[in-house]
């Protein structure tokens, strides 16, 4: 079973090809469930127009346009509606609406502690001791919302594959690690971070201390691509790579997320 729920579209502006090419590199690639997990809109208070996402007005054609692809490739792929979303407390009420709406499943993926209007840059705090233990009790509260199918790249804050964590670190994978153990829910090896190692970008994550550690607390992991463009879903080699590497670390994987009815 090959599956993969962390898929983007071009509404958020830093991805490219149309919502159908997704679904065609999927079928190419032999994925057996695809899963559409674009980033969350927000109605920001501010007024503050993100350049990372899609704007509210922007959601009816997404919503649509899954729900068009899910009728269209009926027989050959299931195809779920999802978005990946930060947990920003003052927006609560706004994810239950998403639900409302038809979004089936959200996975937490954390780019900023609190909400972007107010601190843009991704993860800014996240170089300092304070700001990873502040980064990581942002997770741990969207964690324990019980609105979240699975934790996009954990080891977000981790600034270095091959070095240590540092002491805050350390507690944040395991306050990640615990709150998402009590919860019961995944955590995603990302391959946009894989795939950015095999071409010498090197991404801060996966960190491969921050994944012995999570082998520790016996946390099950699911591989998300993350795929910011029809080609990256294409391509064996991260997923191939990242299969080695959660089996080297003896993760217990898991192919499928539980979604909510
Ligand atoms: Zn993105
Ligand atoms: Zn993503």
């Amino acid at each position: 079973m090959k599956a993969n729920y962390h898929t983007h579209t071009a509404r958020c502006n830093h991805a490219t090809g149309t919502d159908e090419a997704y679904v065609q590199a999927a079928l190419d690639a032999g994925f057996e469930t695809l899963g559409f997990s674009d980033h969350a809109p927000w109605p920001f208070a501010s007024g503050y127009i993100s350049g990372i996402r899609m704007g509210m007005d922007e959601l009816p054609d997404y919503i649509q346009s899954v729900r068009s692809l899910q009728q269209k490739y009926a027989d050959q792929l299931p195809i779920h509606l999802g978005l990946e979303a930060e947990y920003y407390p003052r927006y609560h009420d706004h994810l239950l609406r998403l639900r409302e709406m038809g979004v089936r499943y959200l996975i937490l993926g954390q780019h900023q502690v609190d909400s972007e209007e107010d601190a843009p840059a991704t993860c800014i705090e996240r170089r300092t001791e304070d700001g990873i233990r502040r980064y990581a009790e942002a997770v741990v509260r969207g964690i324990r919302t019980g609105l979240f199918v699975c934790v996009a790249h954990p080891d977000l804050i981790m600034t270095q594959p091959d070095l240590p964590l540092t002491p805050a670190g350390e507690e944040a994978a395991d306050m990640i690690c615990q709150a998402a153990l009590e919860a019961g829910i995944p955590l995603e090896y990302n391959l946009l971070g894989v795939r950015s190692q095999l071409e010498g970008e090197r991404r801060g994550y996966p960190s491969q201390a921050f994944w012995e550690r999570v082998k520790r607390h016996g946390n099950t992991v699911i591989l998300g691509v993350d795929a910011h463009s029809p080609d990256q879903l294409r391509d064996p080699r991260p997923w191939t790579l990242a299969l080695e590497q959660t089996r080297a670390l003896g993760l217990p994987l898991t192919e499928q997320l539980h979604l909510p009815s």
